[in-house]
């Protein structure tokens, strides 16, 4: 809004200025003179002044040029109020006039201001052309957002196959809506892009339309919002008019929680433009059935603050990750975006991405402009391996200005951390299995992570279970330990959870002998506030010592068998974290195999030596 205001303040003075430019223009145009009035008397003296008009002001006419006797228009302020008796003596046509200026004035400020308007005119046209809205007032054209031939492919975005995979369901049902609707099929109305800036979940969305062949309408979160009251809700039903009308077709949202942020407290006035805005984007999404082949899409780097009435189901009840590429994506990535330039052979694309650790597609492309670049300006025919290399080093410098990348240190120590969870995970029977380890920094989850998934939901858990659970959790804590011999801030969120669960099993499940089958309610919390209350605790002091000796306990002991079983399984682990800092992320069964070859090499050793 304040940069469209600015840009017409700059209108606006250039049209004074055109203005005052043409009226000097059309003055010096009709070249009338304007001289003294002695000097008047003068030329008339010297028999110079052919005719003259008086008016009550002014005195106008011709002289004599004093060149080749060319005739010249001059006008003069009337002084003496008795000028005609000297005309008369010099003999000079004379007659009096009434002052209308009608023409020059015409043209000296009519012409200019309708001018001046025509230009204004053309130039806001032009600007509403650019800006929906603007002047339409949430009456947008057509044009504005949508693009029918999308060129872009799931060829050219990689290093996302999940996300990919997922989403072909949905090309093929834009493709051929009618199979789907005969069979039944449920398609989901709204899908969520979640992840960070750059990893290409406009390229993602852009894809889908371009797959299926069907138009796209993109529109971002805060183009919604900045307008006046009651303009973005008029163009979201506006915007789901015209898809209607386009289906089969794509809706694209970028930045949905500029749009969609939860609606609470202490947004006092000020935000109702927004919240009647995200209420006519559910109404809408609502209103309409699948079948009709418009499929919503959206992206957002912050789910966590959406309007909980934004994911429920019928709405963006489909999420997915689009999280920052592994080394193998990042070379995929790199890969696409060569095909735009000439390289030469040296250049070795997974060194590069090995490089490159933590950087999302937008930063690759970047990097491969920088490198292309820099080729240039060394008249180079080709990028070579050190312009890539000095291109990755400009392109870091440029992302630890904006927020600091992890170094080799640290990544060492999340690799080892997180290959701990795992073993443990791998070794405690009935614990769930593990499906992927990650380091990947600054991806969704804050350092690296370990996914484990149930094999079945459950309604019960054991106590060994639960044990197993905490030893898995503090698996992170024990690898540090024995590898380092020295323990990070990084399992502070293991901790809790592990305490939290023997505390559980302690207070509410009788899982203590020393404390009994009884149940110790949990604090009570302040409704409104999510503190805990004063006097609240049901129990005697000497019991709430207990109950703390025992929780302490429980965790030591499950620590202690985690660090036996690491302990254990030190090539493992070694032989793991180093594939995890290769690769940045395994699966779950790739820690498997390796677990079951060391581990039969490890038998075989000691068959020999026995
Ligand atoms: P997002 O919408 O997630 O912020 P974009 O889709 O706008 O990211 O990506 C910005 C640019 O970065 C793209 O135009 C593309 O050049 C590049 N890019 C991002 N992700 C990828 C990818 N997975 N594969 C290829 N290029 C990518
Ligand atoms: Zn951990």
């Amino acid at each position: 809004m304040e940069k469209r205001q600015k840009f017409s303040i700059w209108y606006v003075l250039l049209g004074i200025w055109v203005v005052l430019i043409l009226q000097n223009y059309l003055t010096t145009m009709f070249a009338i003179k304007t001289i003294p009035y002695s000097e008047f008397l003068k030329l008339l003296k010297e028999n110079k002044v052919i005719e003259v008009a008086i008016s009550a002001n002014q005195i106008q006419g011709k002289i004599k040029d004093d060149a080749a006797g060319k005739e010249q228009l001059f006008k003069t302020v009337r002084v003496d109020p008795d000028t005609s008796n000297l005309l008369e003596q010099y003999s000079v046509n004379f007659k009096g006039e009434i002052e209308s200026q009608f023409l020059p004035t015409l043209l000296s400020w009519i012409v200019p201001v309708v001018l001046f308007f025509g230009l204004w005119f053309f130039l806001m046209k032009r600007m509403a052309g650019q800006q929906p809205g603007f002047m339409s007032l949430g009456k947008n054209k057509a044009k504005i957002y949508v693009q029918e031939d999308i060129d872009v492919n799931f060829e050219d975005v990689a290093g996302v196959d999940e996300a990919k995979q997922e989403l072909m369901e949905v090309v093929e049902f834009l493709s051929e809506p009618g199979k789907f609707t005969e069979i039944g099929g449920q398609i989901p109305k709204g899908i969520l892009l979640v992840g960070p800036p750059g990893t290409g979940k406009t390229m993602l969305a852009k894809a889908v339309a371009g797959e299926s062949g069907v138009p796209f309408f993109s529109m971002s979160g805060s183009e919604f919002v900045e307008m006046f009251v009651g303009l973005g809700a008029a163009r979201v039903r506006d915007l789901f008019e015209q898809a209607k009308q386009k289906a089969p077709c794509i809706i694209f949202i970028d930045e949905l929680d500029a749009l969609g942020k939860a609606r609470g407290f202490g947004t006092v006035g000020g935000h109702d433009e927004r919240e009647q805005t995200l209420n006519q984007l559910l109404v809408e999404m609502d209103g309409f059935d699948p079948n009709v082949g418009v499929i919503l899409l959206a992206a957002t780097n912050r789910p966590e603050i959406l309007d909980p009435a934004l994911l429920r189901p019928g709405r963006f009840d489909r999420n997915i990750l689009v999280d920052r590429p592994d080394k193998k994506g990042r070379e995929e990535i790199l890969k696409v975006h060569l095909k735009n330039i000439k390289v030469s052979k040296d250049v070795d694309l997974s060194v590069l991405a090995g490089m490159t650790p933590g950087m999302v597609g937008a930063d690759l492309a970047n990097l491969v402009n920088e490198a292309a670049l820099l080729a240039v300006r060394r008249k180079k025919k080709k990028a070579g391996m050190a312009e890539f290399e000095e291109a990755v080093e400009r392109v870091i410098a440029g992302l630890e200005k904006k927020n600091r990348l992890i170094n080799p240190k640290e990544k060492k120590i999340v690799a080892y951390h997180e290959m701990g969870h795992a073993i443990v995970a791998l070794s405690l029977p009935g614990a769930d299995p593990v499906q992927k380890i990650s380091i990947i920094p600054r991806g969704i989850a804050a350092l690296g992570y370990t996914l484990q998934t149930p094999t079945e939901d459950r309604f019960l858990m054991t106590k060994t279970e639960l044990l197993n659970k905490i030893a898995t959790l503090l698996g992170g804590r024990a690898a540090e330990e024995i590898v380092f011999e020295d323990i990070s801030t990084g399992a502070h969120n293991d901790l809790a959870r592990a305490t939290d669960i023997a505390r559980s099993m302690v207070k509410e499940y009788g899982m203590s002998a020393k404390v009994g089958q009884v149940y110790f309610a949990r604090e009570k919390r302040n409704q409104f506030l999510n503190i805990p209350m004063e006097g609240a605790a049901e129990y005697s002091e000497a019991t709430a010592e207990l109950i703390d000796n025992e929780v302490r306990e429980i965790i030591n002991t499950q620590y202690a068998k985690t660090r036996e079983i690491l302990e254990q399984r030190r090539d493992v682990l070694d032989k793991g974290a180093q594939l995890l800092l290769e690769k940045e992320k395994i699966e779950g069964t790739e820690l498997e195999i390796l677990m079951g070859e060391t581990a039969s090499q490890s038998t075989e050793g000691r068959q020999q030596k026995a």
